[in-house]
């Protein structure tokens, strides 16, 4: 499943193909991905011009001259093909610059979504409404966390999850920080001193940059001819190595928990 680190890299790579170009060609292949895909899609992006792509939590971010901006979303399986040699069955959006390249929306599963919305109400869009500050933004501090954690019983791994309390991060990247941080995943959210809370912040920056850079250093492969975007492997620390050894020495476990697997070492994520 992309996370945020292949969502930012896939907007990057699609940065360089789109951005400041005029779309001559917009075709939605089905009418439905995991919902509707908006029926006037078609008509509103042909002809328009890309002024600007970015991303909100695991949101990619199209906007338009015509004051829209397409929001696209990978679900499990989804990835942007760039000049595809042919069209398949799982091609469900393609696009066309005036350049004469082609970007193909692949999605075998169709858990993703394609949206259209005006740019001036995109903070009103379901998704982004309750949405907390975004892991790499300067919103998202020490002060922040602390206080969006005050008084909570919840186990600081849920909380870190909860897209209400910080966008974007996913079990991968939760696991990742927490054990950076070496903080226990159980712990109570409220109960995490503040010099732990600093490292955590940290943490969630450096596991997720670190992805990003790994994912754009790749980023030339991904935009050869027939290339797809979204996806690329990593070394974790703890993330799926039940067993193996931890940077400290000590051995990593996992632990099943509301259908997620938890990974961490015992030895160092006590506080
Ligand atoms: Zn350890």
């Amino acid at each position: 499943m992309p996370e945020l680190p292949e969502v930012e890299t896939t907007v990057r790579g699609l940065r360089q193909v789109l951005d400041g170009q005029l779309l001559t060609h917009v075709e939605p292949r089905r009418a439905d991905l995991r919902r509707a895909i908006p029926p006037d899609l078609r008509q509103r992006l042909t002809g328009a011009r890309v002024t600007g792509l970015g991303r909100r939590a695991k949101y990619g971010l199209i906007e338009t001259d015509r004051g829209d901006t397409l929001i696209f979303h990978l679900g499990m399986s989804g990835r942007w093909r760039i000049d595809p040699d042919s069209i398949g069955a799982h091609d469900h959006l393609l696009i066309d610059t005036e350049e004469g390249r082609r970007l193909a929306l692949n999605d075998p599963r169709r858990f993703g979504s394609v949206d259209l919305v005006r740019t001036d109400s995109l903070a009103a869009y379901p998704a982004f409404v309750a949405m907390g500050p975004e892991p790499l933004g300067e919103t998202f501090s020490a002060d922040y966390l602390l206080a969006a954690l005050a008084g909570r019983s919840a186990p600081i791994k849920a909380l870190l999850l909860d897209q209400r309390i910080v966008a974007g991060l996913g079990n991968i990247y939760v696991c990742e920080a927490l054990n950076m941080a070496g903080i226990a995943p159980g712990r109570a959210g409220g109960r995490v001193a503040r010099p732990r809370i600093e490292r955590l912040v940290e943490s969630i920056r450096v596991v997720l940059l670190a992805a990003i850079e790994a994912g754009g250093s790749t980023l030339r492969d991904y935009a050869r001819p027939s290339g797809e975007l979204g996806y690329f492997s990593k070394q974790w620390r703890v993330y799926g190595r039940e067993g193996e050894t931890c940077p400290c020495g000590g051995t990593i476990r996992r632990r099943a928990d509301s259908g997620r697997s938890t990974f961490f070492c015992p030895r160092c994520q006590r506080s």
